[in-house]
């Protein structure tokens, strides 16, 4: 009996040491950061440029792997079904949120199926449209897709991305069903829109800013309450009289359900110290946004998030009745 006692106290011992050791090691190979859309598109963007500066600060690099598909869902499920080590994370956005209701026979939960890392940013959206679309701002444009509905043709990156969010929004501004196509992510989407072959998007500035100030595309309106120092001349949704247009697509940073939390921390802090680099702030505030502060960039700061973001879009999912299933 002793002796079965003293073996067992060894084992959770030398369990124990195991785990301090793996987690005084983490990382110790590389991680790869998933993006629930194709390379390219905004939520890319942010990846790359964070995933760059927390190697930094690791010592290991993060490599980003382009899951899309689903609004998201195809590459939020590969995180949740891999192995909790702290070597797999996911860089997604507001559609964490929605898909928990959008989708009723998601193999993973969107609140339970993840160890929450951090709020990385917060990003506005615009209006945007092929460059000879004829009207001139942004109630013309409104009056002009109404009258036009059954032929205007509206991008997005799937039930429960952001650019679906806010095209149903859009939808309800305009009170007419548009049709809408689907891709991968807004990157590909915006090759698109460039050509021509779509006419209409609502999509984060971290992939318009460049297209609309060089001219590829014409940017209508912005969705936040106040303009953008990027676009002083751009108005936004509620000075065209549709304040029910406003959206902001924040992005958040996990790690499957059950990675121990040594290595969550390790890499909320290094997340803290990708956000405070200078370089990174720059460059959102170039595309029209900042860095989340230290402070939002926490496991608890993350997870109150997204606990009060299911529970916003649920009422309004459930009474639009339009479920991605
Ligand atoms: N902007 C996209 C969305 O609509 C996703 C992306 O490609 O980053 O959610």
């Amino acid at each position: 009996m002793a002796f079965t006692t003293m073996r067992a106290g060894l084992a959770v011992a030398a369990t124990l040491m195991a785990t301090t050791a793996l987690a005084q090691d983490y990382p110790d190979r590389s991680i790869t950061m998933v993006v629930p859309f194709a390379a390219g598109g905004p939520t890319d963007t942010v990846a790359r440029l964070v995933a760059e500066r927390m190697s930094a600060d690791l010592g290991q690099q993060i490599i980003v792997e382009n899951v899309g598909g689903a609004g998201g869902t195809l590459g939020a499920g590969q995180v949740a079904a891999a192995e909790a080590d702290g070597y797999t994370v996911l860089l997604h956005h507001i559609g964490m949120a929605t898909s928990a209701t959008l989708y009723r026979n998601l193999a993973y939960s969107p609140a339970d199926g993840f160890a929450p890392v951090g709020l990385v940013t917060e990003v506005p959206m615009t209006i945007v449209a092929r460059k000879d679309l004829e009207p001139a701002d942004f109630p013309a444009l409104m009056a002009y897709v109404k009258e036009n509905a059954d032929t205007i043709t509206m991008a997005n990156a799937g039930i429960g991305a952001a650019s679906h969010l806010c095209g149903m929004l859009f939808m309800q501004a305009v009170d007419a069903p548009i049709v809408t196509v689907p891709y991968k992510g807004t990157g590909p989407a915006m090759t698109e829109l460039i050509g021509g072959q779509i006419d209409l998007m609502c999509d984060q500035t971290t992939n318009t800013t460049e297209q609309i100030k060089g001219g590829t595309i014409k940017g209508y309106a912005v969705t936040t309450p106040a303009r953008l120092d990027i676009f002083p001349d751009m108005p936004t949704v509620a000075e065209g009289g549709f304040p029910g247009l406003e959206v902001s697509v924040w992005h958040g940073l996990y790690a499957p359900a059950g990675t121990p939390p040594e290595a969550v921390d390790r890499l909320a802090t290094a997340l803290q110290a990708a956000l405070a680099d200078p370089g990174i702030a720059t460059k959102l505030a170039e595309l029209g946004t900042a860095p989340s502060p230290a402070a939002d960039a926490t496991p608890a700061a993350l997870k109150a998030k997204l606990d009060g973001e299911i529970a916003r879009w649920k009422p309004i999912i459930e009474a639009a009745g339009v479920y991605a299933d």
